[in-house]
Parts: C-alpha cells; sequence; structure tokens
C-alpha cells in the first residue's frame, strides 16, 4: 500500500516549470488539470497541448481509481478523462469527482454513438471531446466547460444559502408562536425577546429560535 501511494503522489506531482495558483478567488480558466487516460500516447499528447495552453497539469494517471485518488490528493480545477479506463472508467470517476469533489470533467472518448452520449450526459460531465482532440478543441471546450462549471457551483452555493436563510425564518416564525403561546406575549413582544436573546447571547436569530424550539429558556422582557 504504501508502495502504491508513492507511486500516486509521484504520479500527481505537476509537471515542471508549473506555477501553482495563490488565487483564492475563481480563476477565469482552470489552472491545474488532470489527466487520465489509459492510452499513453493519448495522455502524453494532451499533456503537452495543456501545457502549451499555459495549464498545470496533474498526472497523467491511467485509470479511474488513481484519478479519484489524485484528486482527494492533490484536488485539480478540472479533470480531462478518457471515457473508458480499466476499472474505473471515466463516466464513474466524473461523477464522483463532482458530487463529493466539486471537480468538473471533460470526458474524452473515440466513440460517438448516442448511448455513450446519453450516459455522458450524468452528474459531474461538462465537455465531451472526440478523439484525436485538437490544442483548438480542446481550448475551446475547455473554456465552455469551466463557465459551465462554475457558474452551477455559483446556483448550487447561492440555492444552498437560500435554503439556510428560509430555515432559518421558519425557525423564527415557530419560535415566535412558541413564546407567544406559552408566555401570552403579542408577536412584537416575542420578536423583541428573540431579538434581545440574540444581541445578549451575540448569536444569530435563527440560533436563538433552533434554542427555544429545543426547549431552552430565553429571557422574558
Ligand atoms: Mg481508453
Amino acid at each position: 500500500m504504501e508502495v502504491r501511494a508513492t507511486l500516486l503522489q509521484a504520479m500527481c506531482l505537476m509537471t515542471e516549470g508549473d506555477q501553482p495558483t495563490m488565487s483564492q478567488a475563481t480563476p477565469a480558466t482552470p489552472q491545474r488539470i488532470l489527466v487520465a487516460d489509459d492510452e499513453h500516447l493519448m495522455a502524453t499528447g494532451l499533456t503537452t497541448s495543456l501545457a502549451a495552453l499555459g495549464h498545470s497539469v496533474i498526472g497523467p494517471v491511467s485509470d479511474g481509481e488513481s484519478a479519484i485518488d489524485c484528486a482527494r490528493q492533490e484536488p485539480p480545477d478540472l479533470a480531462i478523462l478518457d471515457i473508458r479506463m480499466p476499472g474505473i472508467g471515466g463516466l464513474e470517476a466524473a461523477r464522483i469527482l463532482w458530487s463529493e469533489m466539486g471537480i468538473p470533467t471533460i470526458i474524452i472518448s473515440a466513440f460517438s454513438d448516442p448511448t455513450y452520449i446519453e450516459q455522458a450526459q450524468q452528474t459531474g460531465v461538462f465537455g465531451y471531446l472526440l478523439k484525436p482532440v485538437s490544442s483548438e478543441n480542446l481550448r475551446v471546450t475547455l473554456s465552455i466547460a469551466w463557465a459551465r462549471a462554475t457558474n452551477q457551483a455559483e446556483n448550487s452555493a447561492r440555492i444552498t444559502q437560500l435554503e439556510r436563510t428560509l430555515a432559518g425564518r421558519r425557525s423564527v416564525e415557530q419560535a415566535k408562536w412558541k413564546l407567544i403561546e406559552e408566555n401570552g406575549l403579542t408577536e412584537p413582544q416575542a420578536h423583541a425577546m428573540l431579538q434581545k436573546a440574540a444581541r445578549n447571547g451575540r448569536r444569530s436569530l435563527a440560533e436563538v429560535a433552533d434554542g427555544v424550539l429545543a426547549g431552552e429558556a430565553i429571557e422574558l422582557g
């Protein structure tokens, strides 16, 4: 296992001369790209093209499992995965990379039959390139895939935030009604109580409300 881990670490090392990004904000283009293809020539060609386009390459590795392990050790911005590899294929790896790590994938494939395309419409796949992959196609597909993935990630974050806000408001309403029923208060009085408890405890209104709903007593008046 140790040998395998060391090998993987070695394979995960970025190619020589790459500059790791220091920016915390979402870059305009994916900077670190993980490559996985069991065809050595294809993997090497992709690595060369990506480096020429100014990207840092992680790998290449030759199967889906190594791609997932690599991504866990050194998360890339985006992955380019061959559709057919030994063990875990590109599509399954893409699903895992996106759902567990938020890493988008571009699939590369020698096949354009409808079944492959349908399968590639699953979660995590943001582009599909047919072999042989020209540098121009690679550049354009990368740009579109990155924009779509960034957009989707931003929308998901927005939805999560909205859900949290809604849940918080629901808690506050429920806590207010609990205080009204238990203490014979008016709604403004109950609201003021929650606000006061939040200020005094340096907590959010929703946190105080959750506490009240869980049976926590707050100061009346
Ligand atoms: Mg293959």
